[in-house]
């Protein structure tokens, strides 16, 4: 097969795909994820070629992919894929553009900049920030934490990118409690240690507690979070920030899927004051619903990122806003581009629309559940739902028994040391219907699991109805 051939015959594979994403299981069955054992053969000494490749591809990895590009998968925030970015994305890869600096595309780094100005624009966030185009909000809080301990070193006087870190003066990180776990390995990987991190306190609903905010001076990244990953809520920038940047200390919002409450007018009030930080982490990839993987880091001295992520070589030098020299990638594909695609054909309307249809779909479920029984532990202000049932172990058979059914998915998680289960609402495609099908599913559940023999002692039921 010839490569445009091949080409269509890919297209043709992904379209009878997308053709039934909306009726596919959210989870594979068992027998498909046996079969993937069919791709245990050895390394081809011949090659098969493409045609066969793909067909090989197509029957076994098909059955077995999980449906989170589809509406009924309520899993993990992690979206499903615009059709307007997945198009960008099918046409960015027929380009091949090595998007190191304008010199590798002068395309991808005029879309990326316009990109990022959007994204400034939509988060309002200053608009003078360096936007870095990474492949998570994991590297991404990487690229920005790099540049947030290489400023406040600067200002002890220290040069962080010549002396590196032995004999440095310290820098004290502290993050909230409920601190999203790829946070914690951003500051491991960069050499802060788990033993040293100052966990803020936090109040009921899992926001940092401004009242018991350990101390913060010029040597202090204060990490905060707009959208905590169980509960969706957000720290009290307002309080917080200015206290933070008075002190001297930078401060560091992980926004992963939350920092999207800013394009709606209706959530916007929860992130009020975020603009205040140093830098932010938001992906693509959850809720703009971008392909993976696709995300960004935002920061408002620019320089301070572009000295941090510096990439120039002899052979390679390029201006301050390349991307190579804001990102921890060099050879990198254009991820900005899905972005600018999602924002353009979106509009403004068409992020509110989606920001604010999720939030409703999720209040709306969340009245649902309390009425049939359900313990709904958080209050959902974002799209997030933590539920439990009337006692731990009907929390597990439920779930359980949700996953296998397999018509609708989600996960699992603990809050404030108890199972629980979280319903996140992020698919561009989850519409009215959908979240009725997920609320008929879970009334049933609750219904049959009536008078089973997982009931509590009274003491302990009344415990679990105080909300956290
Ligand atoms: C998902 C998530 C992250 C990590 O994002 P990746 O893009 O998967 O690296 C960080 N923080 C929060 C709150 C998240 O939900």
């Amino acid at each position: 097969m010839d490569e445009l051939a091949l080409m269509r015959e890919a297209d043709r594979r992904a379209l009878a795909y997308l053709e039934t994403v909306g009726t596919r299981p959210a989870y594979p069955p068992e027998h498909a994820i046996a079969a993937l054992a069919g791709f245990d053969e050895p390394l081809p000494a011949t090659g098969r070629g493409g045609a066969d490749t793909l067909s090989l591809l197509d029957t076994l990895g098909t059955p077995a992919t999980v449906t989170n590009n589809g509406p009924n998968y309520f899993g993990f925030v992690i979206g499903a894929t615009l059709p307007a970015a997945a198009a960008a994305d099918r046409l960015a890869l027929a380009w091949d553009q090595c998007a190191s600096s304008f010199d590798g595309s002068p395309a991808a780094h005029a879309i990326e900049q316009q990109a990022g100005r959007w994204l400034l624009d939509i988060l309002d966030l200053p608009r003078e920030s360096a936007v870095a185009f990474g492949t998570s909000a994991t590297t991404s809080a990487i690229a920005a934490l790099s540049a947030a301990r290489s400023t406040l070193l600067a200002r002890a006087g220290w040069d962080f990118e010549a002396d590196g870190l032995s004999g440095a003066p310290e820098i004290r990180v502290v993050v909230p409690e409920t601190v999203h776990i790829t946070m914690i390995k951003a500051l491991r990987v960069l050499g802060f240690g788990l033993s040293r991190l100052v966990r803020a306190p936090v109040e009921a609903l899992g926001r940092v507690d401004p009242a018991r905010l350990p101390a913060l001076d010029g040597r202090t990244i204060l990490c905060l979070q707009a959208g905590e990953v169980n509960t969706g809520e957000f720290d009290p920038f307002a309080t917080v920030i200015p206290v933070a940047r008075a002190a001297g200390a930078w401060v560091h919002v992980d926004g992963a899927f939350g920092l999207w409450a800013r394009a709606a007018r209706r959530t916007r009030p929860l992130a009020e004051g975020v603009e205040a930080a140093d830098s932010w982490t938001v992906d693509g990839h959850k809720w703009l619903n971008t392909p993976y993987d696709g995300a960004v880091a935002i920061c408002r001295d620019a320089g301070a990122l572009a000295r941090a992520m510096n990439s120039d070589a002899a052979y390679s030098a390029a201006s301050a806003d390349a991307q190579k020299n804001l990102t921890l990638e060099f050879s990198r594909r254009a991820r900005g581009i899905a972005i600018w695609a999602a924002l353009r054909a979106l509009g403004r309307d068409g992020v509110e629309a989606m920001v604010e249809r999720h939030v409703g779909l999720a209040q709306a479920l969340a009245a649902r559940l309390r009425a049939a029984g359900y313990d709904v532990v958080n209050r959902v202000v974002l799209n997030q739902v933590l539920v439990r049932g009337r006692d731990d172990a009907e929390t597990e058979a439920i779930l359980k028994s949700v996953q296998e059914d397999g018509r609708v998915w989600f996960g699992a998680t603990v809050w404030q040391g108890r199972p629980a289960f979280r319903i996140s609402f992020s698919s561009w495609r989850t519409r009215a219907a959908h979240a009725e099908t997920l609320a008929t599913i879970l009334e049933g559940a609750i219904a049959r699991s009536d008078g089973q023999p997982a009931a509590m002692p009274r003491e302990r039921r009344g415990e679990q109805h105080a909300r956290p």
